[in-house]
């Protein structure tokens, strides 16, 4: 579903990310992990195309996001391509993003009536289902500065979903949160786990959550994925040095 091949980001001489490799399959659940500054985010951001790449492409649904094939060769695309492909991916951030002039329901149509072009009821059913699975149908009317902050995060995710995202992006959705409402998020993730089938990339420090919920787990170090594996085998028995050592920091 969604496939980096040797793509590599710089900052002038600062290699973030060094001919990456990654393959996510349709329905997985993908985990990075790693130091700070090892190029976690900015993995999420060159699929959101927020970053340049400066080699390689990234394909997802098959297709490659920010290039074309014309006549057998990848071109850079239009942009009208690049929002076609990236329609396809939903994120949700650590600073939840919402509108705040907007309540709940309002933040969750939005997207779907302006680019989706649904029309109003059937944006207003759909966010109504999609708060519903968050746990806030009860709070659809209120605007983000009366919902905590795990409740804020929740809607932050629902509005993502009422994209229907092929592939979904959370970067360190639970940061921010205090640790009483930590639980709540992380309950809704993974029932979109067990629920949804979405294939997801997560970004976190929540080592326990990581374990909980991925299919996979990558350790980054220095924009390269050092190791990878199931939560078992990355988190019980890590191979390489680099993976032991951050791991036993972070315990
Ligand atoms: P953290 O766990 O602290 O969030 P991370 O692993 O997510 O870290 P990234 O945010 O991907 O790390 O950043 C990787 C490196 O790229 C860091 O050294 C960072 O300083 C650098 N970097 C990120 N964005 C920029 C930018 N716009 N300009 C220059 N350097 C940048």
């Amino acid at each position: 579903m969604v496939r980096f091949m040797n793509v590599s980001k710089r900052y002038g001489d600062l290699t973030v990310l060094d001919a990456l490799n990654l393959d996510i399959q349709q329905s997985e659940m993908v985990t990075v992990i790693g130091p700070s500054g090892s190029g976690k985010t900015t993995v999420l951001r060159m699929l959101m195309t927020l970053e340049k790449i400066n080699e390689g492409v990234i394909y997802v649904d098959g297709k490659p996001l920010t290039h074309m094939e014309k006549n057998g060769v990848l071109v850079p695309a239009s942009d009208s391509y690049i929002r076609s492909v990236k329609g396809d991916i939903g994120m949700c951030f650590q600073h939840f993003n919402l509108f705040p002039h907007m309540t709940a329901l309002q933040n969750c149509i939005e997207a779907p009536i302006h680019v989706l072009k649904m029309n109003k009821k059937e944006a207003i059913e759909r966010a109504e289902d999609m708060l519903e699975m968050v746990g806030l149908a009860d709070k659809k009317d209120q605007h983000p500065i009366r919902l905590s902050g795990g409740q804020q995060q929740r809607v932050a995710i629902a509005r993502a979903l009422c994209m229907r995202p092929k592939v979904m992006l959370l970067d360190e959705v639970t940061s921010a949160l205090d640790p009483e409402v930590i639980g709540e998020v992380t309950n809704v993730i993974k029932k979109l786990v067990a629920e949804h089938n979405l294939t997801m990339l997560m970004v976190t420090h929540q080592m326990g959550f990581a374990r909980d919920i991925s299919d996979r787990v990558c350790f980054f170090f220095d924009g390269k994925i050092e190791e990878q594996g199931t939560p078992t085998a990355l988190f019980d028995n890590p191979q390489r040095e680099r993976t032991q050592q951050f791991l036993s920091a972070v315990k």
